[in-house]
């Protein structure tokens, strides 16, 4: 990480936070901080990516805005968060995108729908594409055939997984740390991840706009982070059924692949249209506005990737199922190919954070 004035910034309140030690058993951060006595570029980072932003110390800091030193720990570390985005992404001659990250991937949405909107009616004879359409399997195939959505999926997908998967060993070795990688360790991070233990912040929830805790965003995040992964298991499924089963979509409403997608979707529409909403009335104090766009970005990019899936099973008996077709295979093209130029890498920096964390608690590290 390079020494910019947000990391000088954020290393001069972590300093200040190890002397006062208030906020000790908030969060994962405290007890990380409370480890060392000096912070290198990269723990700072490595600090900034395990914080989840509940707010709770800001508003338990004595020292806090309009107190004249202004302790404001979210908004600096958020600020980091930013910047190490930018700085891990691989290629990093794509870094960039994380500048106007909001334009980027609206961008990537609207081009990813033209184009394969326009190749769709290039390509595919008006028959086929608006006419009545019956639930049969193969269906979708007579507007995009299989070989081109697996192949422009995968490759896609798999570059993306490469692009995250690099982001992340430079995040990991930039954060330093003693201590090997446990199967404990492993399960305690999971752990984390899965229950976001760190949105509990200083009590029962995240402070979102007072001193009051709330639960609300813990379960916001959590429909939205588990409609994702429904959404995901149910790609694979169908993926598995057509590639080694032979058994062509679409598939009857009750079946494992609409279930788990129709479920997901639901839980992705909830989850991101609330977190938006609550975007309009949190308090903007302890929030870094380096990530406004990024969050919205993302949180638009999803709901659209969940509604666009809900349309295309209510519309696929229909004479609108080939436009309906193309549309969402278009965002969710521009899904993959944004993904590791998006807000999405928190999701992974996070992860490879707490396990850092519980590596280091096991450890002792000092
Ligand atoms: S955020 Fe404020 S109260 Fe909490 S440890 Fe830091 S200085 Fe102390
Ligand atoms: S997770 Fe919450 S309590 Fe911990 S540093 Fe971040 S905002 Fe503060």
């Amino acid at each position: 990480m390079q020494e910019t004035d947000a990391l000088r910034d954020a290393r001069h309140e972590l300093e200040v936070c190890n002397a006062c030690r208030y906020c000790e058993g908030f969060c994962a951060v405290f007890p990380a901080v409370n480890l060392r006595r000096a912070f290198s570029a990269g723990e700072v980072s490595y600090l900034a990516n395990l914080c989840h932003g509940c707010r709770g110390c800001f508003y338990a800091c004595q020292y806090a805005p309009p107190h004249e030193w202004g302790i404001n720990v979210p908004r600096r570390l958020a600020q980091v968060r930013a910047q190490s985005y930018a700085e891990y992404a691989w290629p990093p001659a794509l870094a960039r995108a994380f500048e106007r990250n909001g334009v980027v991937v609206a961008g990537a949405v609207a081009a990813g729908i033209a184009l394969v909107l326009l190749l769709t009616v290039g390509f595919v004879p008006d028959a086929a594409l608006y006419g009545a359409h019956a639930v049969v399997p193969g269906a979708f195939y007579r507007v995009i055939p299989l070989w081109a959505m697996q192949a422009v999926g995968l490759v896609t997908f798999l570059f993306s997984l490469l692009a995250l998967g690099m982001g992340a060993a430079r995040f990991w070795k930039d954060a330093g740390g003693r201590g090997k990688i446990t199967l404990a360790a492993v399960a305690a991070a999971l752990h984390d991840v899965a229950t976001l233990k760190n949105l509990g912040g200083g009590g029962g929830g995240c402070n979102d706009n007072s001193e009051r805790f709330s639960m609300r965003r813990r379960r916001l995040h959590h429909a939205m982070m588990y409609g994702f992964l429904l959404c995901f298991a149910a790609t694979c499924v169908g993926f598995f059924y057509d590639s080694f089963l032979g058994w062509a979509a679409p598939y009857p409403f009750f079946s494992l692949p609409v279930l788990l997608g129709t479920i997901g979707g639901i839980g992705l529409l909830v989850g991101t249209f609330g977190l938006f909403a609550m975007k309009l009335v949190d308090d903007p104090m302890p929030a870094a506005r380096e990530l406004l766009g990024a969050d919205v970005a993302l949180l638009g990019l999803l709901f659209f990737a969940a509604l666009t899936g809900l349309a295309l099973l209510a519309l696929r008996g229909t004479g609108a199922m080939g436009v309906a077709l193309a549309v969402h295979l278009g965002v969710i093209l521009a899904l993959f190919v944004t993904l590791p130029y998006s807000k999405m890498v928190h999701g992974v920096y996070r992860g490879a954070a707490l396990l850092r964390s519980a590596i280091e608690k096991r450890a002792g590290v000092g």
